[in-house]
């Protein structure tokens, strides 16, 4: 795909990105000359098998690691030569994230832990932002869970607040990398229909990072890694499919 400085349809690009860790004999390169944006208001699995280097993308692409050369943008921001303020605060205000491992501040209850975004970027959420919460904690079902902690959850219920404050500060983009690995087949299921919702309904762009090919069949578009580099881009498949899909790369790597 091309990427051009200015395409109004990408929440988040990169353009001939190249990630090396290390140096010599020993560099690793994670990524090797990647240009590929993400659409607005669209639900996008990035797959791949381990060590493709689907969290390396999705790091670079979220301002939390820095490039071996290429460039990268948020929105039409160019966020490559950004130092770590500069960086930090557009994560705050821009990006939320979604991760495996859920996250979330064990000593805040879930009030404290969905309205952190705010907190964090020192601004109290408008009387709008305050129905969309309600709303999103009406609908995720954790209204009568407000005053726990998050030990007092189970793994679904906390990856819901942890959805939940991903998507209460409405950010340009959200990153989920395996956000359904530590959670049963049910649980899962529910939590994929949930990000599905988030774009389909409310037009939230959401980028996910996953190596489960049933996950990967909620989202509208299908990105494919293989040694750091696209090999694939395509719309939204049956599991079954992407499943066959992924067997045909690793019979030919
Ligand atoms: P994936 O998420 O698809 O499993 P990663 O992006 O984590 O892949 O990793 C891609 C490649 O980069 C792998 O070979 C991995 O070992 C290497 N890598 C990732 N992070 C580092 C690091 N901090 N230092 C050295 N090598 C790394
Ligand atoms: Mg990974």
């Amino acid at each position: 795909m091309e990427i051009t400085s200015e395409d109004p349809g990408l929440v988040a690009r990169v353009a001939g990105l190249t990630k090396s860790y290390g140096s010599g004999s020993t560099a690793v390169t994670a990524l090797d000359n990647v240009s590929v944006g993400i659409r607005k208001s669209e639900f996008t699995a990035i797959m791949g098998p381990s060590g493709s280097g689907k969290s390396t993308l999705m790091h670079i692409m979220a301002g939390l690691d820095s490039v071996t050369s290429g460039r990268v943008w948020i929105g039409s921001t160019d966020i490559t030569g950004l130092d770590d303020t500069e960086l930090t605060m557009i994560r705050r205000r821009r990006v939320g994230f979604v991760f495996q491992s859920f996250n979330l501040v064990p000593t805040l209850d879930i009030r404290g832990n969905i309205m952190l975004p705010f907190e964090l970027d020192g601004r109290s959420p408008s009387d709008d932002d305050r129905r969309w919460i309600d709303e999103l904690v009406a609908s995720l079902g954790l209204a009568p869970r407000m005053s726990h902690r998050p030990h007092e959850l189970s793994g679904g219920q906390q990856q819901r607040v942890a959805i939940a404050r991903a998507l209460g500060s409405r950010p340009d983009l959200v990153f989920a990398d395996e956000p359904t690995g530590n959670l049963d087949s049910r649980t899962s299921r529910e939590v994929l229909s949930l990000l599905a919702t988030a774009s389909s309904s409310y037009g939230q762009s959401i980028a996910m990072v996953t190596h489960d090919p049933i996950a990967a069949s909620y989202a509208d578009r299908i990105i494919f890694l293989a040694d750091g580099k696209v090999i694939e881009d395509r719309g939204r498949s049956t599991a079954s499919d992407i499943s066959q899909y992924m067997l045909g790369m690793e019979q030919v790597a």
